[in-house]
């Protein structure tokens, strides 16, 4: 488990150079993958990057990653990453982890999480994720933010990179505690939908931030600029959720559906990986608690509906 954080750790940030590399060539070569669903070249190379590195390093591991790309061997042996990073290298992990198998792990590649709002030029939205999951369940997650900072200047800039293990902390973030008093909540900023916006009023928040990725707005929890993060729609995949839950777990706070049931992240055949039930994340329980209970049951239901639907229109 530590040399494949440390693995991911390094992985990520060379993923990140090469992010801000495509952005400065001007050459995004955007592709339409659906409503307000885009893969820029910054989106592929980085796929490549990851996943041909992680996977020599770890042939084991399943690996399942956001883009589908065709086979290029030359492009991902240019591309790898063999370094490992020593500070992760020198932690000792609980003994649950050291016992770890390569097998037991699938790791969730998302190469450029808030693909829209970067075309658009939002490029603090931005994050590479990395998630770990055993068992069906998020334990493990590397964010890394390319372009941190960035309003002073693209030039000199290497971005930062946050990693966190369940049951043993969170390295590269300080958290921040929320104000009591005031209810402040962050969604999306290009999926947004009635349901949405109705489970939002209901919850009176005094003020709502329209941000794109999963991974910022769990980043925007983590240090103390949203009390909660709510997505009540389908939409999101569990190579967007998997590293954010994990960094807000390691931290005490909650990922889960709009239920409050935890998102099982198993491997499947049909590689269907939707967040059918939507996200509610926050950074601590009772207030993760209050606001499943005000989401209104009647979107609950759309959203159930909505899925079993799909499930019947699949057989
Ligand atoms: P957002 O908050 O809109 O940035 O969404 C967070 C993540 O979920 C991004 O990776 C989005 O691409 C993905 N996502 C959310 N809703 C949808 C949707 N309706 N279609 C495709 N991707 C979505
Ligand atoms: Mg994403
Ligand atoms: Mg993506």
């Amino acid at each position: 488990m530590l040399r494949i954080l440390a693995s991911a750790v390094s992985v990520a940030s060379k993923a990140g150079s090469e992010v801000r590399r495509i952005l400065e060539t001007g050459k995004l070569d955007v592709v339409d993958k659906g409503i307000q669903d885009f893969q820029t070249e910054a989106d592929r190379t980085a796929q490549r990057l990851i996943v041909a590195s992680l996977t020599r390093a770890f042939p084991k591991c399943t690996i399942v990653g956001e883009e589908n790309l065709d086979v290029d061997e030359e492009a991902d042996r240019k591309l790898l990453s063999t370094s490992f990073d020593e500070e992760v290298l020198a932690k000792v992990l609980p003994k649950e982890y050291e016992e770890v198998r390569e097998e037991d792990i699938t790791i969730w590649v998302d190469p450029l999480d808030g693909t829209a709002e970067f075309v658009k030029g939002h490029l603090d939205h931005v994050t590479v994720l990395i998630g770990f999951s055993l068992r069906g369940k998020a334990v493990a997650g590397v964010v890394h933010q390319p372009f941190y900072n960035y309003t002073s200047g693209l030039q000199n800039l290497t971005g930062r990179t946050m990693w966190g293990l369940v049951g043993f902390g969170c390295f590269g973030v300080s958290p921040k505690p929320m104000p009591d008093g005031k209810l402040i909540v962050t969604t999306t900023a290009s999926h947004n939908n009635k349901d949405i916006d109705e489970s939002i009023a209901a919850l009176k928040p005094d003020e709502v931030l329209r941000v794109g990725g999963a991974g910022h707005k769990v980043l925007l929890v983590i240090e103390g600029s949203a009390h909660a993060y709510v997505f009540a729609s389908s939409g999101s995949k569990r190579w967007d959720t998997c590293a954010p839950e994990a960094l807000l777990k390691s931290l005490g706070g909650q990922l889960t559906d709009i239920t409050g049931k935890e998102i099982e992240y198993s491997h499947r055949l049909d590689g269907n990986y939707q967040n059918y039930m939507g996200i509610i994340a926050s950074a601590n329980r009772d207030l993760h608690s209050r606001i499943i209970r005000d989401i209104p049951q009647d979107v609950v239901d759309r959203l159930a509906n909505a899925n079993n639907d799909g499930l019947r229109s699949k057989i």
